[in-house]
């Protein structure tokens, strides 16, 4: 154990996919361990049985890795498997006992249900605290909340108090033996060092009764921070009912991991300055808990396939044609892809669209109905393409520049821009009005087969 610096974690529940918000967490605490020369422990809380699966925690290792939060760096510790450490979270549950911290009670919650009704209380009103039950099956180990309140000191919030008397006696240990969240997640963290707990904010209600625990074990509590959380465009907590939550969907769908750490780092937090894109070493080295922003943070889709698009901008052409590679057909020729590449990189903004935009290179035309009618039931489309057969057969040098010049000087007497004037060409070559330059694309395709589908599509029209 490295115990020289401060020591995170981060605790995730293997019950289902890898959400975006647990990413930002991880990257939170991962950005401080480096920067402060402390320890990332990963700690796999797995202990509801019934909603863990082996695969969710294959899918948080590999996420972490995806990530770049690297398991094999001197900064990194574990995984941790909480089911390992029953006994040793019922031993203190034990200790808490025997000092007097916490008490059994057998009352079930139908049984408190009735009886707090019957008083015209809220929940559990500590009914068992004097009756001095010895453990046994059946009862619950409750910890007995002390008068008063409790200052959480808050990194991201300030000091946050909590009065106890909305607290009520909370449950450790279940009457089956098992130990609660707050029990395990506290005695974990002792037993693992853990000096700053770096969290999503939805645990804040947890933290005066896991503080109360730390005291009562004779520990001074972690650091703590809570950080918002990520909402949706409604301004709705992210759900996984919802919203895309799973990080292996945007991985899966052609987002860099570059782009999404730097992406969820911004999230709520800036460098200070209008810069947004940013290299992970100094985001590490100007991230701050105090300048995470309090206020809930938007994860906008579109901002980051804009992020994603920067940085598919800032690859070499050749670092841009590997990154493509897994997303496009076998059958399809690299070096005819490597031609159209860079025509593609400056507009691209997640790889999975890439066999899309240019498929039409690979697989012959296709007509897009919609833009077949936008750009072919025209007058002058006929004529464009008959004009364009006729120039295009006779050129002898097939470059982009040279294919531009030409219907340059055939649109002159159409009285049209170019933009409308290569619409018809487009169309009969792509099949659609949109993609990649289109010159640049005919040189690729060549010019026996840019004539055989500008022919095809000029008999296509009736007139
Ligand atoms: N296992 C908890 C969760 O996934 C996290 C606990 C913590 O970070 O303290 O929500």
């Amino acid at each position: 154990m490295n115990s020289s610096g401060p020591r995170f974690r981060f605790a995730p529940s293997p019950t289902g996919y890898f959400h975006v918000g647990g990413a930002r967490t991880a990257l939170f605490n991962w950005a401080l361990a480096t920067s402060t020369g402390g320890t990332f422990v990963l700690r796999i809380e797995d202990t509801d049985e019934a909603r863990n699966r082996p695969e969710w925690t294959d899918g948080i290792l590999s996420a972490l890795e995806w990530l770049g939060i690297d398991s094999s760096s001197p900064t990194f510790e574990g995984p941790y498997f909480q089911s390992s450490y029953a006994d040793e979270h019922l031993r203190a549950a034990d200790r808490l006992f025997e000092n007097g911290y916490a008490y059994y009670c057998e009352m079930s919650p139908d049984d408190i249900a009735q009886r707090a009704k019957a008083e015209g209380v809220t929940g559990y009103n500590g009914w068992s605290r004097d009756l001095g039950l010895e453990p046994g099956p059946g009862r619950v180990l409750r910890f007995k909340v002390p008068e008063g309140s409790t200052i959480v000191r808050d990194q991201v919030r300030g000091d946050v108090e909590f009065d106890h008397s909305v607290i009520e006696d909370f449950v450790l240990v279940r009457s089956n033996g098992t130990p609660v969240f707050n029990l395990a997640n506290v005695v974990d963290d002792m037993s693992m060092g853990i000096t700053n707990v770096i969290r999503a904010e939805e645990h804040l209600p947890n933290t005066p009764k896991q503080q109360m625990i730390w005291t009562a074990l004779d520990r001074e509590p972690p650091v703590w921070g809570h950080v918002p959380v990520l909402v949706n465009e409604q301004r709705k907590k992210l759900s996984k009912r919802r919203d895309k939550v799973a990080l292996e969907q945007y991985r899966d769908e052609g987002i860099l991991s570059d782009a999404m750490v730097n992406y969820l780092m911004t999230l709520g937090w800036s460098a200070g300055d209008d810069r947004e894109i940013l290299p992970w070493d100094e985001i590490t080295s100007l991230f701050a808990l105090g300048d995470v922003n309090l206020s809930p943070a938007f994860f906008d889709v579109k901002k980051l396939a804009a992020f994603n698009g920067e940085y598919i901008r800032m690859m070499s052409e050749d670092e841009f044609a590997a990154a493509c590679d897994p997303w496009l057909p076998d059958d399809w020729d690299r070096a005819t892809f490597a031609a159209i590449a860079p025509h593609v990189q400056p507009r691209l903004v997640t790889f999975s669209e890439v066999s899309g935009v240019v498929d039409f290179i690979f697989n012959g035309v296709e007509y897009d109905e919609a833009s077949w009618d936008k750009v072919m039931t025209t007058d002058v489309a006929a004529p464009l393409l008959d004009e364009s057969i006729l120039r295009y057969s006779a050129v002898d040098n097939w470059q982009a520049d040279n294919l531009k010049a030409i219907l340059e000087h055939i649109m002159e007497p159409f009285g049209l821009k170019l933009g409308k004037a290569q619409a018809p060409v487009r169309v009969a070559v792509t099949g659609r009005t949109v993609g990649p330059p289109l010159f640049e694309s005919l040189e690729v395709i060549g010019q026996s087969e840019t004539l055989s589908r500008l022919r095809h599509a000029r008999g296509r029209i009736s007139t």
